[in-house]
């Protein structure tokens, strides 16, 4: 029970051989592509969103859906902001520390947009890592976790990204991911599974190759909250 979600990434993804770049080249995730995106076509979303309304037999034109489209576009940019952002960033300040035990963030509640539906899945994801000689702020990591997940996103693909960061920027020893989420593309269609969860993990360095390591973290990232 323990070690199954942690030996499987839960992705259905071969496991990262370390090198991100095949996450990297995907569309909604170009990070550290240095090209200024040219920012949100609020007009543009705002007419294909009246589109969807025409389509689907609504009167785009009656007092209640007048304000939509404005808000719907509103909405995307804040959602997919992300798109326009490089966490990376948030790892470049980092301190140089002797401390060489696990450092774990706990329940970072995130938000995201599944790809496949552009409906919300959100959750929480746990972040750990053993440091080689540098350490970053809680806040940062956080920050990463956020960031990534406000664009486009499957929840294989967010863990896995996270991962990577943490591994790649800070040369971590090892890194544990494990993102758990609630999707909406499952709770208000198609199978309409309320309450279902899906979790997935991604496991770099010392985490994977040693079993007491992965045992210990694991059960830090399991153990109950004090209240
Ligand atoms: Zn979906």
């Amino acid at each position: 029970m323990i070690t199954d979600p942690i030996t499987s990434n839960g992705s259905g993804l071969p496991p990262s051989d370390g090198s991100d770049s095949a996450v990297a080249q995907r569309p909604g995730l170009s990070i550290g592509n240095k090209e200024r995106k040219p920012p949100v076509d609020h007009k543009r979303i705002e007419r294909a969103v009246r589109e969807i309304l025409i389509a689907v037999g609504e009167d785009p034109d009656r007092e209640g859906l007048l304000e939509t489209p404005a808000r719907v576009a509103r909405m995307y940019a804040e959602v997919f902001s992300g798109l326009h952002k490089d966490p990376r960033i948030h790892l470049k300040r980092v301190f140089s520390e002797s401390y060489d035990e696990i450092v774990l963030l706990k329940d970072i509640e995130f938000q995201s947009m599944c790809e496949h539906h552009l409906l919300p899945f959100h959750g929480r994801a746990h972040v750990g890592y053993l440091p080689d000689g540098k350490v970053v702020g809680l806040s940062k990591m956080a920050r990463i976790v956020d960031e990534i997940a406000r664009r486009p996103q499957v929840q294989e693909r967010m863990t896995e990204a996270v991962a990577n960061m943490m591994e790649q920027e800070l040369g971590a020893r090892g890194v544990v991911v494990m993102v758990e989420a609630s999707h909406s593309c499952m709770t208000m269609r198609g199978i309409r599974k309320s309450g279902s969860m899906c979790l997935t993990s991604a496991v770099r360095g010392v985490f994977r190759d040693n079993l007491s390591s992965r045992a210990e973290i694991l059960s830090l990232i399991m153990s109950p909250k004090h209240s």
